[in-house]
């Protein structure tokens, strides 16, 4: 073992990227996982789950575990965690990369509206639809708790605990999702409007692929806006810019 790399996790890119290189004899890989779900798939190599209280208890962990590099490849929804990934790293004078998928993206004849917020997608729904597809995850659901007029299924990992809306139908699933079982629930529960935040990439797109072919509208929120000074989009990406800093190094 002659590195230590820092994977920020909890998306099926970092553990993706934590099973090559924990396959990489002289690397050491630890995942960080949030802890939010209650049974995480885990990643290959070391895992630590919980958060590190702040950047200032990130930077005493890099500088305790000797961390040489560390990948950013949290949800693009967890602004906290890569907020403090940086001011840590810069602190601690780690070298930082950022891997995020592509956000999502419409296709002609799509209905789609973004909107900025939970929030304003709960907003939206009224002369939106009547029957919602909410795929939006367990955190931020109390958005809806007060719209009324509306049925929802609610798909997500783990069971809410916040108020939900009264007409409501709950699916504790974490796929992965096929388009087949997408129509399926489309058609059983006569959805006519589908709210997903653009988390991106292709492991929950199958949803977008059933609106489509359903003609049903869909409310996307947009990533919170970021400044990440080094960005990749793939896993490959990822390891190519580890190499280089391994050589750099
Ligand atoms: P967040 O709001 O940015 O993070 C809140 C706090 O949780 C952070 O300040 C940090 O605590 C801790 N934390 C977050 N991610 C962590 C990680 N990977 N390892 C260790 N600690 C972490 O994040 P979030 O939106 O709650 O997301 C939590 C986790 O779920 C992330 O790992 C993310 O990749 C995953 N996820 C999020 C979404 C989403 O829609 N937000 C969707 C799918 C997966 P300290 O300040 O104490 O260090």
């Amino acid at each position: 073992m002659n590195r230590t790399v820092l994977v920020l996790g909890g998306t099926a890119e970092a553990r993706e990227l934590a099973a090559a290189l924990d396959a990489q004899p002289s690397t050491r890989v630890i995942s960080t996982l949030a802890g939010r779900v209650a049974r995480p798939r885990l990643p290959a190599g070391d895992v630590r789950i919980g958060g590190f209280g702040g950047a200032e208890g990130l930077a005493a962990y890099l500088s305790r575990e000797a961390v040489d590099a560390v990948v950013d490849a949290t949800h693009p929804f967890a602004e906290r965690m890569s907020a403090s990934a940086a001011a840590a790293c810069s602190r601690a004078g780690v070298p930082l990369l950022r891997l995020e998928r592509p956000p999502f993206r419409s296709e002609p004849g799509d209905d789609w509206r973004r909107v900025a917020s939970l929030e304003e997608a709960a907003a939206t729904i009224p002369g939106s639809g009547r029957r919602v597809f909410l795929t939006t995850g367990r955190q931020g659901l109390g958005a809806f708790a007060g719209v009324g007029g509306a049925f929802f299924l609610i798909r997500c990992v783990d069971p809410p605990d916040v108020p939900l809306p009264a007409d409501h139908v709950l699916r504790l699933d974490r796929g992965p999702f096929t388009l087949e079982g997408e129509l399926a629930l489309i058609d059983e529960h006569r959805l006519d409007l589908l709210i997903t935040k653009d988390s991106g990439g292709e492991h929950t797109a199958a949803k977008l692929e059933a609106a489509r072919l359903r003609g049903l509208a869909v409310i996307v929120v947009s990533r919170p806006p970021r400044a990440d000074p080094l960005a990749v989009a793939s896993v490959a990406e990822a390891l190519a810019w580890l190499r280089e800093a391994a050589h750099a190094g």
